[in-house]
């Protein structure tokens, strides 16, 4: 990736949290490296130097700033230009693919060569992989060092060093220091339940909060996933382990408060860098916009609403079962129908406050009649498939290397049309250029005739398709509310209305 280096210091000199996390600023004078953002004194142009990503600097022999902490930086943008095998393999990494058999295993799996995925690190992120994911570890350390109480032992395991010995000595490599005089300057909260935990998860602003909460809230599946006080709530189980976690946001610090409460550390990184993905934290918004703003329908909206993300989710499984069972029926069937599986055939877990359940494994899935939660036949015997090949591995939703692949694969479950697919696409996968292209919903925000028209409209959107969907879907919406509240009002003042009856 060529930085351009007029933009970078433009940035740089007005702190923009837009561009945070897109590039880091190595400083000669000091030896440490950077965020836009850091509120230490400007360093002069000629004495920075600028990268791609914190691994690059880390390459380069800068140490991370204690001030602006990289580590706290957004994400890199998931897409990067043109190849999608640097942002497949940046997810693999996320989900600790590079701990098994590294560099080799990893570009197999991605069927390219070594030399050629490493060749692509260097040219768009300025680093190897080996080296990207030392600095995630290094990094994702260093944010439990400052905001948790663990035991230093549980964080060399948490942050996939394995030793104390290898960890210890990683963090005085890169920040001069041990980890016990890090904690001792950090500014840690008061109180800290047991398995407890809470992180500041940044993005790049603008966040449009409300419309992802909004979005979430109609889709909540009772038991499993509360929406209220401008939070976000649900249950989760991952390895073995249960828990939950609470999301809210904070926009004087551009982030997101995770409160997560898990009783197995080992698996922080992995829930944390799932919350990223489900809340879409590391979507560069400016450049979507600027893509989709060539669309007057879709600048209207952007206008409306800056910084709508796409919501994905926190398991691809239950996203799909969902998504089946809301073909043809209304979102709000679809959250009873779902509530109802969720409590028949979910394990009860107890957090208080309207979570009550896990939400049923692929293995119950495949077994259960599911006609007895209110499915059709033939939508029970969809879930069933899917819950099925999960179970059996034929399908799986983590480590996805090909989507198109694994799209096709999906289809051929019966019941599972292209609509279905891409939506799973779009929220499970997390492609940015996901389209259910034969939505009715969009070809009416469109006033346009049918899905072909849609699809040719939309090419000019790519690669950015899944956010222009959202935009019309929540735009519609809103205009359906509004429509609604004026029925609603005019039949109030003709003194005809029944409370309670607004169909929104
Ligand atoms: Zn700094």
């Amino acid at each position: 990736m060529t930085l351009n280096w007029r933009v970078c210091s433009r940035a740089r000199l007005s702190r923009d949290a837009r561009f945070d996390g897109k590039f880091f600023i190595g400083v000669r004078t000091s030896g440490v490296y950077c965020r836009p953002i850091c509120p230490a004194r400007t360093a002069k142009e000629s004495n920075v130097r600028y990268f791609p990503s914190a691994a690059a600097a880390a390459e380069a022999g800068f140490r991370p700033c204690l001030r602006c902490r990289p580590e706290c930086s957004p994400g890199t943008p998931a897409w990067l230009g043109t190849p999608n095998t640097v942002a497949r393999a940046l997810r693999l990494i996320d989900e600790g693919g590079l701990e098994d058999g590294g560099v080799e295993v990893l570009a197999e799996r991605l069927g390219i060569g070594s030399r050629h995925l490493r060749r692509l690190f260097l040219r768009h992120l300025g680093a190897t992989p080996s080296a990207v994911a030392q600095t995630r570890r290094l990094h994702f350390a260093k944010k439990l060092i400052d905001e948790t109480v663990l035991p230093m032992s549980q964080i060399a395991v948490a942050s996939g060093f394995g030793c104390v010995r290898r960890f210890n000595a990683a963090i005085q490599a890169t920040y001069h220091r041990t980890p016990t005089q890090i904690r001792r300057t950090a500014h840690q909260p008061a109180m800290q339940e047991k398995n407890q935990y809470l992180f500041q998860l940044r993005f790049r602003p603008p966040y449009h909060w409300k419309g992802m909460l909004g979005f979430l809230a109609a889709r909540a599946t009772p038991g499993i996933e509360i929406v209220e006080h401008e939070t976000y709530r649900r249950s989760i189980a991952l390895n073995g382990a249960c828990g939950h976690f609470e999301i809210s946001s904070n926009t004087d610090s551009n982030s997101l408060i995770a409160r997560i409460q898990f009783a197995d550390p080992r698996w922080l990184f992995a829930i944390v860098e799932r919350i990223r993905a489900m809340f879409d934290l590391n979507a560069d918004w400016l450049d979507i916009a600027q893509t989709l703003r060539s669309d007057p329908v879709l600048a209207k909206y952007i206008d409306a609403a800056p910084g709508l993300r796409v919501p994905g989710s926190w398991d691809g499984f239950e996203l799909a079962i969902r998504a089946i069972v809301g073909q043809q029926i209304t979102v709000q069937g679809a959250t009873t129908l779902t509530g109802r599986i969720a409590r028949m055939f979910g394990k009860p877990y107890s957090a208080g406050a309207g979570l009550t359940h896990l939400f049923p494994t692929p293995e119950v899935l495949a077994e259960a009649d599911l006609t007895r939660a209110g499915l059709t036949k033939a939508r029970a015997a969809t879930v069933q498939a899917l819950a099925r090949a999960v179970y059996d591995k034929k399908i799986c939703f983590r480590e996805i290397l090909d989507s198109q692949d694994f799209l096709a694969r999906l289809r051929e479950l019966p019941g599972i049309g292209a609509w279905t697919a891409q939506y799973i696409a779009m929220r499970a996968l997390g492609e940015p250029d996901a389209f259910p292209v034969g939505d009715i919903a969009l070809v009416r925000a469109l006033q346009l005739a049918d899905a072909r028209q849609l699809e040719a409209r939309a090419e000019v959107w790519r690669p950015w398709r899944a956010y222009a969907a959202m935009y019309l879907w929540s735009g519609s919406s809103e205009k359906k509310i509004r429509a609604a509240k004026r029925q609603h009002s005019a039949k109030k003042r003709r003194g005809r209305t029944n409370q309670g009856s607004v169909p929104v």
